[in-house]
């Protein structure tokens, strides 16, 4: 089996930042690339609310400096040494650009936090973990938070 690229996507939630090191130990051990990926909620796309063109672009350059920041902190915490990261900031639905990115690079592997922002109160998989299993070109790692962080 070749892992050489690992997509982990994170929306900065306890989740995926707990399924952070799943990703880096794999990449270690496989000697993978690894994609630090966000996605940009678009808000236009899937609200169909107006918003001038301006502000919107105005509003996305924000977030991406904010997105790309904290990609950083994931950066210095957790792999200190490790050359071969690349961070990636997509802006769309979070489960499509991840699979869509996965298709386009090729990629190995995806590691996703079993649930998101939105908590664990649901009784289903989140909807972008959900999507991502169901859609994804290659293997996605989904990992659970321990119980006693929940
Ligand atoms: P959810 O299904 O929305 O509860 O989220 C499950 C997992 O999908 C999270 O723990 C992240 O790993 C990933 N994820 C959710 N939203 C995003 C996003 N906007 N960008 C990248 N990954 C995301």
């Amino acid at each position: 089996m070749e892992i050489k690229k690992i997509v982990f996507a994170t929306d900065f939630s306890e989740s995926s930042v707990n399924a952070l090191r799943y990703a880096v130990d794999l990449a270690k051990q496989y000697g993978a690339r690894l994609y630090f990926l966000h996605v940009l909620y678009d808000v236009a796309k899937t609200s169909g609310w107006y918003v001038p063109h301006v502000s919107m672009d105005e509003m996305y350059k924000d977030m991406e400096k904010s997105a790309r920041e904290e990609l950083d902190k994931l950066f210095v915490d957790e792999m200190r040494g490790y050359e071969g990261i690349e961070r990636i900031v997509l802006k769309g639905t979070p489960h499509e650009e991840i699979v869509t990115y996965a298709e386009e690079q090729n990629i190995d592997m995806i590691v996703i936090g079993t649930h998101g922002r939105k908590g664990i109160d649901r009784m289903i998989f989140g909807s972008t973990a959900e999507q991502v299993i169901r859609n994804a070109p290659c293997p996605v790692l989904s990992v659970r938070l321990p119980r006693h962080l929940k």
